[in-house]
């Protein structure tokens, strides 16, 4: 058993959405704008409405021409333009994605979560929520929450194992300073590893300020392999052996590497998205790249661009959130030219992290991993503050998820490995 706690993106108190779509340009915002036997719809240029020919919303396609809307998702799913979430089914949500063929975003629906949720339920504003007990058959928790930044928050249960007061530089602190530089998406494990089961499963999220959000709560996943969807942003598909450390990871827990579907984008989402630049410590497109994930089947989002400002590699948090593609966070992000030789063991690091491990070792010397068995540094032979590798060889320099990857091997210990075995996008 295990809860995840994702919080991510709020924008306002009044706000009914947790987030208000932008509004799309041309002659008809949504579907009910046009008459009947007609959709609203896109040749590549603003919106209009058209004769339906082709694929409805929610089909699988691989260009723009199959679908009655002329709106293929990049992730390959055909849809429809949204004014609002009552334009949308059941469970998807109305936001702005990237579609094949489109030269700007384009409103529309996109389903939030990849796996059946057993509950899913808007929680209304307030600086101090309890969460109503998981199910037992819970296994991921997820709250996306909307704001920039997003609201300083403390998590309050029965023996945590990862505590998101313990992730900031300072006590509450907002965990979006550490990990997550962008809007929305902190996420949490409560607990994870063989080490804890008598834990509580109530706990309450302390927000310091007012914030809307909703729960959805996931089953536990039951698989052995890991399917991968790899975006190529601007940048040529990896040359094979480079998933090599990864399959060494994931067998390491016992799993193995599912399908890997490359999907490339080009065009105009990849003119803007290739490039990561830094803002004074945060990436502004961060968000908008993990967009394109929307509409994906379960597997782990990954995208490879050419560059990222201040990193290798980065996850939208520790998990990210697992089932619910294309929300902010939801994804790893390699830049290529920067990993150069080492991208095959900084990817599978990232999935590390994607999938809820945490460091055993910080360069400083301090950790925020919890799990018992994972080998620990502790001696800074020359006493300059970092503990390097050459310090930590035979104490924990070898493991996957050591700081540094300079001796990095894929490596992981019985708890990590547990750890990851219990994510929900597993089949
Ligand atoms: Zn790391």
């Amino acid at each position: 058993m295990i809860l995840l706690l994702a919080l991510g993106a709020s924008c306002g108190d009044d706000d009914a959405a947790p987030c208000p779509p932008p509004d799309n340009e041309g002659s008809c915002t949504r579907a009910a704008d046009c008459a009947e036997g007609e959709v609203c719809g896109s040749d590549g240029d603003a919106l209009a409405c058209r004769g339906a020919t082709g694929a409805p919303s929610g089909a699988a396609c691989t260009a723009a021409t199959d679908c009655a809307t002329g709106l293929c998702l990049v992730s390959g799913r055909c849809t429809e333009p949204c004014g609002d979430e009552t334009d949308c089914g059941a469970g998807e949500r109305c936001a702005a994605h990237w579609t094949l063929r489109s030269a700007t975003t384009v409103t529309t629906c996109a389903p939030k979560a990849s796996l059946p949720a057993l509950a899913a339920a808007a929680l209304d504003p307030a600086s101090a929520v309890s969460l109503p007990a998981a199910p037992a058959d819970a296994h991921q928790i997820l709250v996306p929450v909307c704001a920039d930044p997003p609201p300083p928050l403390r998590l309050i249960g029965g023996s945590p194992l990862y505590d998101v007061t313990a992730l900031g530089p300072s006590t509450p602190a907002p965990v979006a300073a550490f990990y997550v530089p962008y809007p929305a998406a902190l996420t949490v494990v409560l607990p994870g590893g063989p080490a804890y089961t008598d834990w509580d499963r109530e706990h309450t999220v302390v927000f310091e300020s007012p914030a809307r959000f909703e729960r959805w709560v996931f089953a536990a996943g039951s698989g052995a392999r890991l399917d991968v969807d790899l975006f190529l942003v601007g940048v040529d598909e990896p040359v094979a052996a480079t998933f090599d450390p990864l399959r060494a990871a994931l067998a390491a827990a016992g799993l193995e590497l599912g399908e890997l579907r490359f999907r490339p984008v080009t065009g105009a989402p990849a003119e803007r998205l290739a490039v990561l630049d830094g803002d004074r410590g945060r990436l502004p497109e961060l968000a908008e790249l993990h967009g394109l994930g929307a509409g994906l089947p379960p597997g782990l989002p990954v995208f490879l661009v050419r560059h990222v400002d201040y990193y290798l590699g980065l996850t939208g948090g520790v998990p990210i959130p697992l089932a619910m593609p294309g929300a902010p966070g939801a994804g790893v992000v390699v830049g290529a030219d920067d990993a150069g030789d080492a991208l095959g063991l900084v990817l599978a690091h990232e999935v590390g992290h994607a999938l809820g491990l945490f460091h055993p070792t910080e360069s400083d010397g301090s950790t925020r991993e919890p799990l018992p068995d994972t080998p620990r540094c502790t001696d800074d032979a020359d006493g300059d503050g970092t503990f390097a590798p050459d310090e930590c060889t035979g104490a924990g320099a070898e493991n996957l998820m050591f700081w540094s990857l300079e001796r990095a091997t894929p490596a992981l210990s019985a708890n990590q490995g547990a750890v990851v075995r219990t994510a929900p996008i597993l089949r």
